[in-house]
């Protein structure tokens, strides 16, 4: 059995399982079917609303929602604006001049499309227009959760300029709609308790409705109409990321299990992307002890163990009262993962910032600059943060020493879990010309784009 069906079963569910007890000709294929509709919470938990207030061009069809069938109920007396509120338990409908046009019992979900969606008509909740429709259900808190539910195709035109600019070459859009729409694919049902399938936030894919759309992304997504990168007959969990630093990373040194398509490769295409951050002893701390950890007193951070991408593994963190070993990404979702960009960096104290060079004599970098001699015997003075020294295999950036004193300084390379694709790759090899289909082969190990 290879990897990526072992994987598969793991996920499937119970019900398949026993299936595939019964029927080993089953493909695995069938659990990742394509989604209809994509049902994507915009105000839900604490953002949930008192009041909704909707409109359309052509007026509206009110309907319930059970099971993905939409029952029609009326068309709310021709009115293109409404307000929905919770009165006496109920969710009630009042249009423009607060006459009660509908209401419904607290279990009911309700579904408001605009008359002319066949043509293209949209919907605006709250003056952000959407394309499908606006469902409405009562919370427990007897709130509303109000929920965009729209074809996969339309939730992915309002996703991808969000997470890759249209300004980017067509190549790179496509390469992104394909890993978008295999990762919503398979992230169907992420938020099913809260009675949706994705959040519009960074936690899911963000997405901005209609309002979010630019021709170029929408190209993008109609070129790639229905594609999906598979492995195996296995669909992929197509994570992707800013910026690889040099090295994408194996899924197992990151988060959780071997995925076979997920497996570091040298990115020479990612541009350069260097980051440091400093923090102080007690801000380190105070880190810690948010994230249930007590040390007391940072004294030493040390990096026990790196993987063959420069992803550090094992951090230790000692302390005046104890010591902490944080691994893989737990290391950034501690620290903070737009703080730490990424899991390749190395950590210096302001004691240890100093200049050190195979085959030339030590310097401290009290002043800020260095003085660089060429081959050619020019000598040239630059600020030490802007000079990087490589070995061959890895590039670190010289520190300015700007650390506070009791302090450290974190130095790394690249944003983001530098799982599968890298978005600043993808863009740099479509502007060498470079298609969308070889840009994913080449960040995600043995797919098929199908
Ligand atoms: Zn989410």
């Amino acid at each position: 059995m290879n990897k990526c069906l072992r994987f598969t079963i793991k996920i499937l569910s119970a019900t398949l399982m026993l299936a595939f007890a019964f029927a080993a000709t089953i493909t695995y294929s069938l659990a990742y079917e394509l989604p209809e509709y994509v049902k994507v919470g915009l105000r839900y938990g604490i953002t949930a609303v008192n009041l909704a207030a909707i409109e359309t061009d052509q007026g509206l069809q009110f309907g319930t929602l059970e099971r993905e069938t939409f029952t029609l109920i009326s068309d709310l007396k021709g009115a293109k604006s409404i307000s929905a509120k919770i009165q006496d338990g109920k969710l009630v409908i009042s249009d423009a001049n607060d006459t009660i046009l509908e209401q419904v019992e607290a279990n009911v979900v309700c579904c408001l499309i605009a008359s002319n969606s066949a043509d293209g008509g949209i919907i605006r909740f709250n003056n952000v227009p959407y394309r499908g429709s606006i469902v409405l259900r009562q919370d427990s808190a007897g709130k509303i959760t109000v929920i965009n539910r729209l074809g996969l195709e339309d939730y992915l035109y309002g996703v991808l300029h969000q997470e890759m600019s249209q300004s980017n070459p067509l190549e790179a859009l496509k390469a992104q709609a394909i890993a978008a729409r295999s990762f919503t694919t398979i992230r169907m049902g992420a938020h099913s308790k809260e009675g949706f399938d994705v959040c519009p936030n960074t936690h899911c894919q963000v997405y901005k409705g209609y309002g979010g759309e630019y021709p170029k992304t929408n190209q993008a997504v109609d070129e790639t109409r229905n594609l999906l990168m598979y492995c195996d007959g296995a669909l992929v969990q197509a994570y992707y990321h800013k910026n690889s630093g040099g090295h994408t990373e194996n899924s197992e040194n990151v988060w959780f299990a071997a995925l076979p398509y997920l497996r570091g490769v040298s990115d020479p295409y990612s541009p350069i992307y260097p980051w440091s951050a400093n923090f102080t002893a007690d801000s380190i701390q105070s880190l810690l002890t948010a994230g249930g950890y007590n040390t007391g007193v940072v004294q030493a951070i040390n990096i026990n163990e790196r993987t063959e991408a420069d992803g550090v593994l094992s951090l230790e963190i000692k302390g005046e009262q104890g010591n902490v070993k944080l691994e893989k990404e737990k290391i950034r979702s501690i620290l903070g993962a737009t703080v730490i960009k990424s899991l390749n960096f190395q950590v210096i104290k302001p004691s240890e910032q100093s200049i050190s060079l195979q085959g030339a004599s030590q310097s401290e970098s009290n002043s800020g600059e260095i003085t660089i001699l060429s081959s050619d015997g020019t000598m040239n003075q630059v600020a030490i943060g802007d000079v990087y020294v490589s070995n061959g295999k890895e590039t670190n950036r010289l520190q300015d020493g700007q650390a506070s004193p009791s302090g450290f300084t974190f130095s790394g390379f690249g944003y983001g879990h530098r799982l599968g694709m890298s978005q600043d790759g993808a863009i740099a090899m479509a502007n060498q010309g470079i298609g969308y289909e070889d840009i994913l082969k080449f960040y995600y190990a043995n797919i098929e784009i199908k």
